[in-house]
């Protein structure tokens, strides 16, 4: 049967330009086709899936620079977080805390919450977790510190060979966040991996710049006595234990990393990097051109002033726009985000903030 022409419709990317997400690679799409009625949390049943997730945890190990990894695909950045303090929080006696910089993201604190472990968010500066800050606050009762290997907010990336070695010394595990800068810090000159310092977990989400199919996130550790603390016994499975948060999961969100991955690691994922550092290093330019006050990107993300008038009517113009916190237009450059689309998305800036 032909598909209706009024069959539902996703967005189109063309004016997204603050989403961590982006069209699949066609490799992964195809991938995704294939396994959607295929389930890796039940590996006996669904054995060729979860062969292709062993796949799928090798190559992530290769691109966060761990040589033994063990982890599995989660639903997303979310779930991996609440993994890892879930971790720490079973691998620690008594009564927990967890210290993060404030510009982790706000799936810490469902973390917090599901666990009934406290959160203690400290300040950062110049958006980056702050040394000393993360010192004062961890005590005897710390189980975790995280650092965040890209913000959401700024593309911050915090500095990670510090904070492991404060977190070894004081005896507190460390998880990383790299959910959305993990497929372009490879290329970034940044200390970040498990090479660069002593990780004990790291969120890195194909589903964002991985260019798999949503849902898929990754969740990594250096060691397995971290995913033995979070198995569960499943008696009616033909597998005795399961470590994921979800129970039946996307197999086509695994079959998804396998091939974008195999597509694209390293060389197309570093062509990527490339083209979205050079497009958020122009807007950046042509916003301070503009007269707007710009925060330097690090990563590719753009922040702009911009009033809130003209943010309301770019947003009526039809781009998808979010603000930071602090109020600041905020652009994503992802795969999607290309030359030409912030060419067209500067001059409608032109027409509705410069007046020009
Ligand atoms: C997007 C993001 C998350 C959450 O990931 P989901 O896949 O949306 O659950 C976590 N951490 C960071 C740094 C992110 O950018």
């Amino acid at each position: 049967m032909q598909r209706a022409e009024s069959a539902p419709k996703p967005q189109s990317f063309d004016r997204v330009l603050s989403s961590m997400c982006t069209p699949p690679h066609p490799d992964a799409r195809e991938a995704a086709e294939r396994f959607l009625a295929t389930n890796p949390g039940d590996p006996a049943t669904y054995a060729g899936v979860a062969e292709l997730e062993e796949r799928a945890i090798e190559l992530l190990g290769e691109i966060a620079s761990l040589a033994e990894p063990h982890g599995y695909v989660a639903s997303g950045g979310t779930e991996a977080n609440i993994q890892a303090v879930r971790a720490a929080r079973n691998l620690t006696a008594g009564d927990v805390n967890v210290v993060a910089p404030e510009s982790a993201h706000f799936s810490f604190r469902k973390a917090a919450e599901l666990l009934g472990v406290e959160l203690r968010l400290v300040p950062t500066v110049d958006g980056r977790a702050d040394l000393a800050a993360l010192e004062a606050a961890i005590d005897a009762e710390t189980a975790l510190v995280v650092a965040v290997a890209g913000t959401t907010e700024y593309g911050r990336v915090d500095p990670i060979p510090e904070i492991a070695a404060l977190a070894e010394e004081r005896d507190v595990r460390m998880h990383v966040d790299a959910a959305w800068g993990g497929f372009y810090l490879p290329f970034a000159d940044r200390e970040w991996s498990f090479a660069d310092a002593r990780i004990d977990t790291m969120t890195i989400d194909p589903h964002k710049l991985g260019r798999a199919a949503v849902p898929a996130g990754g969740f990594l550790a250096r060691e397995q006595r971290t995913l033995d603390a979070l198995a569960v016994e499943t008696p009616y499975l033909e597998s005795r234990s399961q470590i994921s948060l979800t129970g039946t999961r996307s197999g086509a969100g695994v079959a998804s990393t396998v091939a974008a991955c195999e597509a694209l690691w390293p060389d197309g994922y570093r062509e990527e990097y490339e083209r979205a550092r050079a497009n958020a290093e122009w807007l950046a330019e042509e916003c301070a051109a503009r007269g707007l006050d710009v925060v330097e990107p690090e990563l590719p993300i753009v922040a702009a002033d911009v009033p809130e008038v003209s943010f309301d009517a770019l947003r009526e113009a039809g781009w998808r726009i979010s603000r930071t916190g602090a109020g600041e237009l905020r652009v994503v450059c992802m795969p999607h985000v290309t030359r030409g689309v912030l060419e067209r998305f500067l001059a409608d800036l032109d027409r509705y903030v410069t007046g020009s």
